[in-house]
């Protein structure tokens, strides 16, 4: 990628913009976000990662916010190739990864089917990031040898289509994105599948932004936990014992409270 124009005009980037923390978004990102005519974002790009657009670069938002409907998939297709047809760079920022529940391969087929070019910059995936923040890894030697991403999003009023047997896997850690709503019925059909009710769970919400929760609790409390988090905030759901906190004895783990506590400074 030369330094000078990192975005061709008339093509399209796929930028991952990480969980929210501006710091965490990878140098190319930047380069790219800063390179950008035109700025298509999610309602999970975090507000401090707008601020590096151009002030010259036109943004448009394209994902929901509470109260907002969010565009359909085809307009926003249908924008990012009349933007990249016009021979504008194009970014198309996305919250965390692209490659992680964010619908990048409809947008690279439609834009790829009219002759547009279209580049992938990766991003920090929201488990990731909840991981890194709580202090835990995702894998754990011997016990969590293989690493599950969900997405437990169901239409309103239908069930989860989920393969509830692969993922009651006690040496899995399961990452379950969009999964707040449907809480209650995951740990009832993870308990009905055989998992134990002391399974350690991490609940994160707003992972890296100044509003950060992180809420350690178990699988048969789960249901309860989540009753205190607002809808409309980003949370991710880590399950397994991988991400019981560390440096606690199992009977600390069971109580749910923030693990991270945003203390003050003693004063000296
Ligand atoms: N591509 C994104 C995921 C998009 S799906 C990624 O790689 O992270 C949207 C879901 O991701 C949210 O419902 C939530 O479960 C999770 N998520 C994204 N950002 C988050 C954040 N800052 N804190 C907590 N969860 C987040």
């Amino acid at each position: 990628m030369p330094q000078n124009d990192p975005i061709r005009p008339g093509e399209v980037w796929l930028v991952g913009a990480g969980p929210g923390d501006p710091d965490l978004l990878t140098r190319k990102a930047e380069r790219l976000i800063r390179a950008a005519d035109i700025v298509f974002y999610d309602a999970l790009v975090g507000p401090a990662v707008l601020d590096l657009v151009p002030p010259k670069a036109e943004r448009i938002g394209v994902g929901k916010r509470s109260g907002r409907h969010s565009k359909d998939q085809g307009s926003i297709n249908d924008l990012m190739l009349a933007a990249a047809q016009a021979g504008r760079r194009v970014v198309r920022l996305k919250g965390g990864d692209p490659s992680v529940f964010g619908r990048s391969t409809e947008e690279i087929e439609h834009l790829r089917a009219h002759g547009v070019p279209v580049q992938i910059c990766p991003g920090i995936t929201a488990a990731s990031a909840a991981a890194a923040n709580a202090g835990v890894s995702l894998t754990l030697r011997g016990l969590a040898r293989r690493l599950q991403f969900v997405t437990a999003h169901a239409r309103a009023g239908e069930a989860l289509d989920l393969d509830w047997a692969a993922l009651a896997d006690p040496s899995a850690t399961l990452a379950i994105y969009m999964g707040r709503a449907a809480a209650p019925e995951i740990a009832r059909k993870l308990l009905a599948h055989g998992i134990a009710a002391d399974t350690p769970v991490l609940i994160a919400v707003n992972v890296s932004l100044p509003q950060e929760r992180l809420l350690s609790t178990r699988l048969d409390l789960l249901p309860l936990s989540v009753r205190a988090l607002a809808e409309e905030d980003p949370a991710l759901l880590l399950i397994g014992a991988a991400v019981r906190p560390i440096a606690e004895t199992p009977s600390q783990a069971l109580e749910a409270r923030p693990v991270r506590p945003k203390a003050k400074p003693a004063a000296k």
